[in-house]
Order: structure tokens, then sequence, then C-alpha cells
């Protein structure tokens, strides 16, 4: 859901190297997964969702602006987006995973405060 074309974004990439270099070991768009996310942990039953803003409609962001034209298209479409990810996540937990969301302008505001933020909560699902 948060890529357009199934390749994968930059910043997907980047999130990966990130944890590849701190020693986490993952899995990428796990297709029989709900929403096929981004990254998954086994070890950690942990899955990562890298969200675009646009796309997943982030709430109260910048980057979540509604196009000017075919307002009702878009409108639908984001609600869909937001459903489906709902949707997605509460099946994801009750197969007993942790859902994390990583939101595209968090990255970009500040990539290492955010990535700190999730190694943080992988280590505390371990204890
Ligand atoms: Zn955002």
């Amino acid at each position: 859901m948060s890529r357009i074309h199934g390749s994968d974004t930059s910043l997907e990439i980047e999130v990966r190297k990130y944890l590849y270099h701190r020693g986490y070991r993952y899995r990428k768009n796990q297709k029989t997964l709900p929403g096929k996310p981004d990254i998954v942990l086994k070890k950690y039953r942990t899955v990562i969702f890298i969200n675009g803003c646009f796309w997943h409609h982030h709430n109260n962001c910048k980057y979540a602006y509604i196009p000017k034209t075919n307002i009702d298209f878009w409108n639908n479409k984001f609600s869909k987006n937001i459903a489906n990810d709902k949707k997605h996540a509460r099946q994801l937990r009750k197969m007993g995973y942790h859902v994390l969301t990583i939101w595209e302008c968090r990255l970009k505001k500040d990539f290492n405060k955010e990535m700190k933020r999730v190694t943080k909560l992988l280590k505390s699902y371990i204890k």
C-alpha cells in the first residue's frame, strides 16, 4: 500500500539499511501478510509500514493535501486507503504482531530521530 508501482522508494531503502547496519534482520514485502508490510522482523513479532503521507492521507500533515481537481475521487480514494490500513493493522495485531507505522514526513524531517524511536520500540518488544 505504501508504494505506487511495487518498487521500493528510497526512504524504504534507507530504513532497511539503517536497521540492517544495526543488526536487525528482516524480510521485505511479505505478500502472505495483510497489507504486505514493507518490513517484517520475525524475532520481534513486528511489522513495519513505511507510509507515504499523500497516499495514506497522514492526519494533519502538509504532504497529505487533497488535489484540487476530482475532489470526490481523491476523497474516496483516501478514505479507502485509510480504511484498508486500519483493517490490515487490526488483522496483524490479531495474529500477534506489533504494528509500527513510519511516516514519510517524519523521516524527511529527522531520519535518525524517527529511527531511534523505532529501534527503541523494537527493543522493548523482546524483554
Ligand atoms: Zn506526514
